[in-house]
């Protein structure tokens, strides 16, 4: 296990009804001029925005609103948030909305205090150094978002999609309602079961070694994610299972509590970034496809961590079966489950073909080859991008 710092200072208030808790929050943070950023509509639709204003209401503050934000967000509008902010003089940003809503209110709290340009973080051009307060009501189960200091951008202009981490990025608080999370579609309520699971992948298969703890958090949550996506599937309104989907988002992805000591690896969240900068698909379904193809590009690098998650994971039976063919199991029993939930196998049934996989593969690298598990150049990536076609 390698030396780490863990620090997290986000407040999670979980459970039926602290939607309508987000007002007192607000009031106990101090917030009088307030960002309300949010997305397409679902709020409006599921009654949710009444429930926020009126709150805000309540507790006298000035409301200032972002709507429109998009799946994918984009850094225009980013732009027009900081510029609210700075016009409005507002002092905290709510979010109320999916992973995307909560990226962009991300991106605008660091950007309001910067005098250069926001994109400028995103390109690693400059430093965070500080930003406006923040706090979430989650609407969707998927990113993690709501308990870690990341946010991903996109130009769409320019056909970049890019992330920033900054302590300064996290909320004050996140309020978790799983019920606001029975109206999440079917094709949501699969893409946020396999970004959940991705986010537990990038960092369970890693060469640090001696790490039991993390391994089995790790293997713990992919299997609790197995267990209830399915189940929310059919029952969408199923509270437990709502919930339990709900608390794996938040672990597998909030500052690394889940793999402290253990070298993360993100290659294919960085290939799937670049495929939904050109192609604006849902981020998951990417890493659906990305995902299973990426394990069987790198699997030998150290096949024993991957006959472990084929045996804990997905109970592949060992007995008479080589490594390889127990690693090859615990990877076709991966590509099966996204199947069986409704998941994308290829980029092909996006519509996506091979036009743009030179660009895709060179921009994933810009800054530096990606991944750690095993270092992916240029030739890699595409060769990963190949065998999703
Ligand atoms: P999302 O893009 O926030 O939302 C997807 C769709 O679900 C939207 O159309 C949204 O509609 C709808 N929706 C949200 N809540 C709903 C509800 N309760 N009922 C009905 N519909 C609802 O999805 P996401 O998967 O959470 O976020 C994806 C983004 O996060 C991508 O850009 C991805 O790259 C990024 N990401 C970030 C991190 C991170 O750590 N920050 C990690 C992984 C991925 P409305 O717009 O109408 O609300
Ligand atoms: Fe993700």
């Amino acid at each position: 296990m390698n030396s780490f710092r863990f620090y997290n200072p986000t407040q999670i208030i979980f459970g039926e009804g602290t939607a309508d808790t987000v007002g007192q929050q607000l009031a106990s943070v101090g917030a009088k001029s307030v960002l309300l950023i949010y997305g397409g509509g679902s709020i409006k639709k599921s009654g949710l925005y009444d429930r926020v204003i009126k709150q805000l209401q309540e507790i006298g503050a000035k409301v200032v609103e972002l709507p429109g934000v998009e799946p994918n967000p984009r850094v225009s509008t980013v732009r027009k948030g900081i510029e609210l902010c700075r016009s409005e003089n507002v002092d905290f940003i709510l979010a109320v909305g999916g992973g995307s809503v909560i990226d962009a209110a991300k991106a605008v709290a660091v950007g309001v205090p910067y005098e250069g340009d926001v994109w400028d973080f995103l390109m690693r051009k400059a430093e965070i150094r500080g930003a406006l307060p923040l706090g979430a009501v989650l609407t969707l189960s998927a990113t993690g978002s709501e308990m870690n200091g990341s946010a991903v951008i996109t130009d769409w202009e320019h056909q970049l999609k890019k992330a920033f981490g900054s302590i300064y990025a996290y909320p004050k608080f996140s309020i978790l309602d799983p019920t606001l999370t029975y109206t999440v579609p079917a094709d949501q309520t699969v893409n946020g079961a396999v970004d959940m699971m991705s986010h537990v992948f990038e960092q369970y298969f890693s060469l640090t070694t001696d790490t039991p703890l993390q391994e089995r958090l790790c293997e713990s949550i992919l299997q609790t994610v197995i267990e209830n996506a399915e189940l929310a599937l059919k029952e969408p309104t199923n509270y437990a299972a709502r919930a339990n989907i709900m608390l794996c988002g938040t672990y597998a992805l909030n500052g690394g509590m889940i793999s402290v000591g253990m070298q993360n690896d993100w290659a294919t969240h960085m290939i799937e970034h670049e495929v939904s900068a050109i192609y604006d698909i849902a981020h998951a379904a990417g890493l659906a496809i990305l995902f299973p193809n990426w394990m069987k590009y790198v699997y030998r690098e150290r096949i024993d961590r991957f006959v472990q998650f084929a045996v804990r994971v997905w109970g592949v039976d060992p007995n008479g079966k080589s490594d390889e063919e127990i690693a090859l199991a615990g990877i076709q029993a991966t590509r099966d489950y996204f199947s069986r939930i409704g998941a994308p196998a290829r980029l092909a049934d996006l519509g996506i073909g091979a036009e743009h996989l030179d660009q895709m593969a060179k921009e994933t690298v810009r800054f530096h080859p990606v991944g750690s598990f095993k270092k992916l150049a240029e030739q890699d990536v595409r060769a990963i991008l190949e065998m999703s076609l």
